[in-house]
């Protein structure tokens, strides 16, 4: 099934990978380990990994600045992104060639050639497969460079293999390139925290609201962003602070973006699917954690009577 990738990569010399916006661990590990593993194994071809930068993230790749011609003869891949419109960096279209490598629901089946594994955990896990694939069928390297950047991945999309698809292949993938990560390094920096992040996420547990049938949630202005000096991404990230509370089938962080005049809505959920509610209000995402955009804040009432909808369908099953 690999083979029309391994010939494009192949035949490429010049090789761009974009990822979506608002970057998470799961879209940098993917892109930058594609890009290191093609780096790895063939030193001579000409790797850039676009978009914008995400400084939290800053210890996993830095992200390059290319000329609008380098896209004439280029393979483009974009990796854990589900539609064309959240592709960071629209030259992708420029490409000569273009491949869609995903695990979100395909519903925007773009790319000359795409890949879309809804079972896997996460994109950097088909990463991962790709070259183990690789290596066993054509003896590529696979260096800890590599490693680092899919385990980030990895163990972002599975809340570190607690969440869905985590699943005994997953285990096994990552028990090949286990041994190339110093773990206690790696989980210091991942999981490092400053003293503001421990103090906002005081703020979160003080106010969170329900709806009456399980859904949770939080409402964060620029201003709270600006008060606890947290940026919009790391605020998102602790959406899952609302996990596992008994009686919360549902929950969302509503962010409030000021540059873009629109909030948004990071949802997830431990029973009801989500991503049709996302889609609703122009998002989508996966059927456990979802995200959209709402342009103001009286619109989150309408959100959160649909996903108050659901719990109570879901309630009512159990
Ligand atoms: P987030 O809450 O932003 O971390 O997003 C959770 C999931 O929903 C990710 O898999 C995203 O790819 C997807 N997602 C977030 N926002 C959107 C959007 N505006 N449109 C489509 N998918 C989205």
């Amino acid at each position: 099934m690999f083979t029309p990738l391994i010939e494009k990569i192949t035949q490429a010399q010049t090789i761009i990978i974009h990822r979506h916006v608002n970057p998470d661990p799961d879209a940098y590990g993917s892109q930058g380990g594609l890009a290191q593993l093609i780096r790895d194994n063939f030193p001579l071809k000409r790797v850039y990994c676009v978009g914008e930068a995400e400084p939290t993230m800053a210890n996993l790749l830095t992200p390059d600045s290319i000329a609008d011609e380098i896209y004439r003869e280029a393979l483009v891949i974009i990796t854990d992104t589900a539609n064309r419109e959240r592709i960071d960096d629209q030259r992708y279209a420029q490409g000569q060639t273009v491949i869609k490598i995903d695990h979100h629901p395909n519903d925007d089946a773009y790319g000359d050639w795409l890949w879309v594994d809804t079972n896997a955990s996460s994109t950097s896990q088909m990463i991962l497969r790709f070259a183990l694939h690789m290596q066993e069928t054509q003896q590529w390297q696979i260096t800890k460079e590599f490693a680092k950047l899919v385990y980030a991945g990895i163990i972002a999309d599975t809340g570190r293999f607690m969440y869905s698809h985590v699943d005994k292949q997953l285990f096994n993938e990552v028990g090949e390139i286990i041994e190339l990560i110093d773990l206690q390094k790696f989980y210091q920096e991942a999981y490092s925290r400053t003293l503001a992040d421990v103090q906002f996420s005081g703020y979160i547990s003080q106010n969170i609201q329900t709806t009456p049938h399980g859904c949770g949630y939080v409402t964060i202005t620029d201003e709270t962003l600006k008060q606890f000096d947290v940026s919009r991404t790391k605020a998102s990230s602790m959406v899952n602070m609302l996990a596992n509370i008994e009686g919360i089938h549902t929950w969302v962080f509503f962010t409030e973006d000021i540059e873009n005049d629109n909030v948004r809505c990071s949802i997830r959920s431990r029973g009801p699917i989500i991503n049709g509610v996302a889609k609703q209000f122009g998002g989508g995402g996966h059927p456990l954690a979802s995200g959209a955009r709402v342009n103001s804040w009286q619109e989150i009432d309408a959100v959160l009577a649909e996903l108050d909808t659901i719990c109570q369908a879901y309630q009512e099953t159990l």
